[in-house]
């Protein structure tokens, strides 16, 4: 599942990729997950612009369009954007392709089909509540403990509802809350606003950590989340239910919190 380092890949990758060329054809298949926009308006809008820069803000990737246009997506959960040549097979996932002048084709690909494709002028991406209503970045605000602090401690909610809500801080998810809440002997269950200064420097650290550690460990052109068949699971904690603790050897548990799966070690991470 794409969670900050997975996009600041794409955007990297998208960067080397796509960044100065012209679009030279669309193809949307009628199940894109395209928002607010028809496949024809698409095309329309892409077809002989060129791809001037790609941004990221949490969890979302824009990509600017020259014309003032911004193409916004969000990879949801089973989302990734990859380089292929322009006569490649198509992948039955493939949901956009953007052909690009270097006979060079972007594969939007999505088996579950729950990112979000938008294309919006600059301003409007702007002003999209996606994109306004978002956090500090998280890997920006842990570099200071004290903002990290100040931007979820004030929060009633348990420290691991509070750092995956994209308006609290950007770009933190399922699997790198566990991870980082873990690594600073956090539970994920402790209230946001009784959490120490100190739990903020551990946690701030620790969330950087895994993140970085993350966007190190991808060096391929195409990423593969833990959810792809057969695809290793790198993380510490995440998934390990029943498998020991890596600090004390004490099994893994899986609990349930707002229907998500929360991965903890009951020694390192006391229930509060
Ligand atoms: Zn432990």
């Amino acid at each position: 599942m794409p969670e900050l380092p997975e996009v600041e890949f794409a955007a990297r990758r998208l960067r080397e990729w796509a960044v100065g060329r012209r679009i030279e054809r669309v193809e949307a298949r009628p199940e894109a997950p395209l928002r607010d926009i028809e496949p024809s308006t698409l095309k329309a809008g892409l077809v002989g612009r060129r791809i001037q820069r790609v941004r990221r803000r949490g969890k979302q990737l824009l990509i600017d369009i020259d014309g003032g246009l911004v193409l916004l997506s969000h990879l949801g959960m089973t989302g990734k954007w990859v380089n292929r040549p322009v006569d490649a097979p198509s992948p039955d996932n493939a949901r956009v392709q953007l052909f690009l002048d270097g006979a060079r084709r972007l594969d939007y690909l999505d088996t579950r089909r729950l990112g979000r494709i938008r294309l919006l002028s600059r301003d409007d991406a702007a002003r999209h509540p996606e994109i306004a209503r978002l956090g500090p970045d998280v890997l920006e605000v842990c570099k200071t403990p004290a903002a990290f602090a100040e931007a979820v401690g004030w929060s009633n909610r348990a420290i691991k509802v509070a750092l995956m809500d994209q308006e609290v801080v950007a770009g933190v998810g399922n699997i790198y809350a566990a991870e980082a809440l873990w690594a600073a002997r956090i539970s994920p269950f402790q209230t946001a606003s009784k959490l120490s200064e100190g739990d903020y420097n551990r946690l701030a650290v620790a969330m950087t950590e895994a993140m970085t550690e993350s966007l190190a460990r991808e060096t391929d052109d195409e990423i593969r989340y833990i959810q792809d068949r057969a695809a290793p699971n790198p993380f510490k904690i995440y998934g390990r239910t029943d498998q020991p603790c890596p600090a004390c050897g004490t099994l893994i548990i899986r609990a349930l919190q707002q229907g998500r799966s929360t991965f903890y070690c009951p020694v390192c991470q006391p229930d509060p």
